[in-house]
């Protein structure tokens, strides 16, 4: 007989991404137990375009990585003790609260089909609106990227039609993917956003911390009319770590043999860790204090710069980056909610997936990474300047309607030195942010913390380290790969009040301890410190071209 607490215990995560599913199980090293992941397909299709079709599919495919990663696991030795749950932002979905049953698409965060009406918009707003905006969603403006706009699409779309059926207690629910993943996977159906994800949608307020129907007002929706007359309910917003119910699997999945092994593994274990990816990726890099970085390049680049507990003060509100919210842990230190500094670019590894699916510019990963190493080590490549804004130029310039610019091709230019130039454009944009970071920074010199899919890459790491400067930067690739799912796993464990009852760690200090990937600093001739360039006249040169082509 073994008692529940011999077992060892291991925390939970669930992931949905723009291009995957992930679910993995970590100790208390932080090493991942066991991962599993399935890839889906969104479709991206003309008109900017880029949505999931069914939105059961997400729930399906957490199903079955789940039952995939539980197989072969001895029960009698390891125990889930919490569950976490990472989410890409901004991306909306829609569904009838009574059967869960989706009223409309799952629009993705990059999907820019509504771009006419964005625009308009913007055009109708008065320049109090869009200070007021500014000032109280720590955003830009208007875009393509933020939920609000997503609705305003689909309530002359997908929504028009959609009629209740007048049940007394029946609305229509419309939520981000955190709050769809914790209505259909909680006992209880909760209904509820965290903080990091509610303040991407573009109606809430950061001084109020709720949302705010001037704003809605702003997105030409009537918070009133669409209360009483669509009878349309968002999610209550609520902090990255406190329990919001205990697992379920969804009533719409038949299929009983999984339903009863994944129960008999999950059943009354609590989800407590909810958090947009690149809050948990924040947290994932252990990015605690004020001033520390990380940055991802997944299908987009994102870098978040731990802010504090004060909310930031943009300089003239110019929001050239965002201010959004890193994450509340009411039970860890002071409880405070802290703040981040956000930088983001629409397509990092999505550029990778263009060169190889769209343009055939490369074969395979193998051959981008050798083009790559070749130019490192020459760097006597002929000289384009190419700004990849495939899906608008986001962080610092904020153009929806920008497109990509190749410029300086001249009778030589080969099939490599467009290769080079676009993700020389992504790199330059990263340096372009990090100099605006740079405003926010106590101290001149910045260590980046990288992870994503496209960091596993030495040699692009390389090149975005060949256009730093080193005096500023250092770049260090997180040896824990996993560092969005390790978030969520890390908000789920700091969710008990009594400290006593948190049997993975007890406080931060306890984490960095235990974990196996923490290092204060790392040495320069560590295989993950990047070291960047002392070549400022080069820079300066690179820079310049830079900016003059996104001007043009
Ligand atoms: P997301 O979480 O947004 O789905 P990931 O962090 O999984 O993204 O990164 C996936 C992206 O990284 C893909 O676009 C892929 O092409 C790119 N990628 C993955 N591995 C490599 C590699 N070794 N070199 C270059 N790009 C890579």
């Amino acid at each position: 007989f073994i008692k529940p607490f011999d077992k060892e215990p291991l925390i939970l995560s669930i992931d949905v991404g723009t291009t995957s599913i992930r679910t993995m199980l970590f100790k208390k090293t932080s090493e991942v137990f066991k991962k599993t992941q399935i890839n889906y397909t969104s479709n991206n299709k003309p008109d900017g375009i880029s949505d999931l079709c069914g939105i059961n599919d997400i729930n399906n495919n957490i199903i079955y990585c789940l039952n995939d990663l539980f197989k072969n696991i001895d029960k009698t030795k390891f125990k889930v003790v919490s569950i976490g749950i990472a989410n890409m932002r901004e991306s909306l979905i829609s569904w009838n609260s009574n059967t869960l049953t989706p009223s409309s698409q799952c629009i993705l965060w990059n999907d820019t089909r509504n771009k006419n009406l964005i625009d308009n918009l913007k055009s109708k707003m008065s320049n109090e609106q869009l200070t007021y905006f500014k000032k109280h969603t720590g955003l830009n403006n208007l875009s393509t990227y933020f939920s609000a706009g997503k609705l305003r699409w689909l309530l002359d779309n997908d929504l028009k039609n959609v009629k209740l059926f007048n049940k007394k207690n029946e609305f229509i629910h419309v939520g981000t993917v955190d709050s769809w993943i914790l209505t259909n996977f909680t006992k209880q159906k909760v209904f509820k956003t965290d903080l990091s994800n509610a303040c991407r949608t573009g109606v809430f307020n950061l001084d109020t911390l709720q949302n705010d129907s001037n704003l809605f007002e702003v997105w030409d929706l009537n918070y009133n009319a669409l209360y009483e007359t669509k009878k349309i309910r968002f999610p209550e917003i609520v902090s990255s770590s406190e329990f919001y119910g205990h697992f379920d699997i969804p009533s719409h999945f038949k299929q009983l043999e999984i339903k009863i092994f994944l129960l008999s593994w999950l059943e009354n274990v609590p989800i407590q860790g909810c958090l947009g990816d690149q809050s948990a990726s924040l947290v994932g890099h252990l990015k605690f204090k004020p001033s520390e970085i990380k940055m991802t390049y997944g299908t987009g680049c994102f870098l978040l710069l731990n802010a504090g507990t004060e909310r930031p003060i943009v300089g003239n509100c110019d929001n050239k980056l965002l201010t959004t919210i890193g994450y509340k842990f009411p039970f860890l230190d002071d409880g405070k909610l802290v703040y981040a500094i956000e930088g983001t670019i629409g397509q990092a590894g999505f550029l990778v997936n263009w060169l190889l699916n769209n343009v055939n510019l490369v074969k395979d990963i193998e051959d981008l990474t050798e083009i790559l190493k070749i130019f490192n080590i020459k760097q006597d490549f002929n000289d384009i300047v190419f700004v990849p804004a495939l899906t608008g130029l986001y962080a610092p310039y904020w153009d929806d309607n920008c497109r990509g610019a190749i410029f300086g091709i001249d009778g030589n230019t080969q099939q490599k030195d467009l290769v080079i130039g676009c993700l020389k454009g992504l790199a330059l944009q990263v340096g372009i942010i990090l100099e605006e970071m740079k405003k926010y920074v106590n101290g001149n010199k910045m260590d980046i913390s990288i992870d994503g899919g496209l960091s596993q890459n030495d040699e692009f790491l390389k090149l975005q380290a060949s256009l730093l400067l080193k005096n500023n930067f250092t770049l260090i690739r997180n040896i824990n790969h996993e560092a969005t799912s390790f978030g969520c796993a890390v908000a789920s464990a700091f969710a008990y009040k009594n400290v006593n009852d948190r049997v993975m760690w007890k406080n931060i200090d306890d984490l960095k301890e235990k974990v196996s990937f923490y290092h204060e600093s790392l040495n320069q001739g560590d295989s993950n410190v990047f070291i960047c360039s002392d070549d400022i006249h080069k820079l300066n040169k690179e820079y310049r071209r830079w900016n003059s082509a996104v001007k043009r």
